[in-house]
């Protein structure tokens, strides 16, 4: 059994709500990384004093600090196809919605995509599609992949794409992905098996192992998550941390990430509203809990987040967003041309976006809130994975790599990217970076690379 989801009924069935004391006793365990039970974790979700839900948002926030600095990491979803064979109630993709413009990209149209990413100074992409073996089956998630390495400059991909088997997850692993990302969507099975009528994804068993098989195939950074609203999220978050301490007890290395998508409204798709809706506030609550539960997890907020909340939870644990985000096949080349798509059939996207800010206005926006924001992607070209980045971001010495590393991603897209706003906020972040590095030695090395940078040298990392 991966997860055991009787046993987080009958947490959630015992559960009372902590007072501050209880509470600020879970806090000072978390402090030292050492993450939270899921009782705990229990506790945390469900308190509702405000006052006392601001020092849990402190707390993860310090967490996240202690463990990776100030750094966040940008990151941009590249769509590939949005034909898809499922009938997932909520996605604008699914086989069912029959108004849907159809479109798989093409291999150079994909290319296409990734350069006008590069050209806008992403380094790490996500690699997206719908579920249908004819047009988006693994030669081709792995064709696009190689493809985007060999003509262009971003330096890691990631994958989100449906689950596989053993063998194919190790090809998909060899062509050179770095994070292999399947959510759950949700945990519990029956109103799983309400959301997923039809197709593949209908299997939960299937889905739920399919991180166990991506491990055994060789990824060491998998990333996992619940789509919030489907059911009551605080069973959902139970379940993902119980399913990161799962891949942790097996293979010694938590999930990798933890992303928290929240329902958006997507056309076509028969779930309007969410069934089991999530305030901000609960997702406030969500993001530092999965923090504190998680503490060596990126936990991840895409552009489904509008820019006030999403500037916030950079406050409170988040360490990876998404910036300038499309989610139609080629959404980016669409955009580049300004054609009005409308009238000729705009290809259908999977769900609304809240958040439009560009890269560099996400850059500004995260100096601007006293953060650094990364472009790097050292950890997976070096070997920085699986157990061996559990183990060093619990020990604090991620911390270090990940402050010097954003410091010069940052440098090298002040100066070959940055046009207006984010120049002076940028490096700002990068003198404040300077300063916080404790170590001399560090520091030394960190000036003398920037200096490098600054005289052209690229993709100087630690
Ligand atoms: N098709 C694959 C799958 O379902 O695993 C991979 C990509 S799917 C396009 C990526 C994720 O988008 C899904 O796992 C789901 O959590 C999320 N998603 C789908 N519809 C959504 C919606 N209406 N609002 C927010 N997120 C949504
Ligand atoms: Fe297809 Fe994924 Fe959308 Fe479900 S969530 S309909 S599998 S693209």
């Amino acid at each position: 059994m991966i997860i055991d989801t009787q046993k987080i009924e009958n947490i959630l069935l015992g559960i009372r709500q902590p007072d501050a004391y209880a509470v600020d006793d879970i806090l000072v365990r978390a402090f030292s990384r050492s993450g939270l039970s899921l009782e705990d974790a229990a506790a945390l979700l469900s308190v509702e004093d405000p006052n006392i839900i601001e020092r849990m948002l402190k707390k993860a926030g310090e967490v996240k600090e202690k463990v990776f600095g100030k750094r966040i990491v940008l990151f941009a979803p590249l769509y590939l196809s949005n034909y898809c064979t499922n009938n997932c109630l909520y996605c604008g993709f699914r086989k069912d919605n029959k108004n849907a413009v159809r479109k798989t990209l093409a291999i150079d149209e994909i290319v296409q995509e990734a350069k006008i990413l590069e050209a806008k100074g992403f380094k790490r992409i996500l690699l997206v599609c719908g579920e249908d073996p004819k047009v988006s089956g693994i030669e081709y998630i792995i064709e696009a992949v190689c493809a985007i390495y060999r003509n262009t400059g971003i330096r890691i991909i990631h994958v989100n794409a449906p689950p596989m088997d053993v063998a194919d997850l190790k090809r998909v692993k060899e062509s050179g992905v770095g994070v292999y990302q399947v959510f759950q969507e949700t945990y519990h099975r029956a109103t799983y098996d309400l959301m997923h009528p039809s197709g593949k994804k209908r299997d939960y068993d299937y889905r739920i192992s399919v991180m166990d098989r991506a491990m055994e195939a060789g990824f060491e950074d998998v990333g996992i998550g619940s789509l919030l609203g489907l059911y009551d999220y605080k069973f959902d978050v139970l379940a993902t941390i119980a399913h990161s301490g799962h891949l942790f007890e097996r293979f010694g290395a938590h999930a990798h990430t933890i992303s928290v998508p929240r329902l958006r409204p997507a056309d076509g798709s028969p779930v309007k509203t969410a069934p089991f809706p999530v305030s901000d506030m609960e997702f406030k609550k969500v993001v530092a809990v999965y923090r504190l539960a998680v503490p060596s997890a990126g936990i991840v907020v895409s552009t489904r987040e509008g820019a006030r909340l999403r500037d916030e939870v950079i406050h409170i644990g988040a360490s990876q967003i998404s910036a300038g985000s499309k989610t139609e096949p080629g959404g980016y080349t669409n955009e580049v041309r300004g054609e009005r798509l409308e009238a000729r059939g705009k290809p259908a996207e999977q769900f609304l976006t809240d958040d439009h800010r560009g890269l560099e206005e996400m850059i500004a926006s995260i100096a601007k809130n006293g953060y650094l924001p990364s472009l790097c992607t050292t950890c997976y070209r070096v070997g920085r994975t699986g157990a061996d980045f559990t183990q060093k971001t619990l020990s604090g010495d991620m911390e270090k790599f990940c402050q010097a590393n954003a410091i010069l991603t940052l440098q090298e897209y002040l100066l070959d990217y940055a046009q207006n706003g984010a120049k002076e906020l940028g490096e700002t972040a990068i003198k404040r970076g300077i300063e916080a590095i404790r170590e001399p030695n560090l520091k030394k090395e960190v000036l003398k690379k920037l200096d490098e940078i600054r005289q052209g040298k690229r993709d100087v990392y630690f």
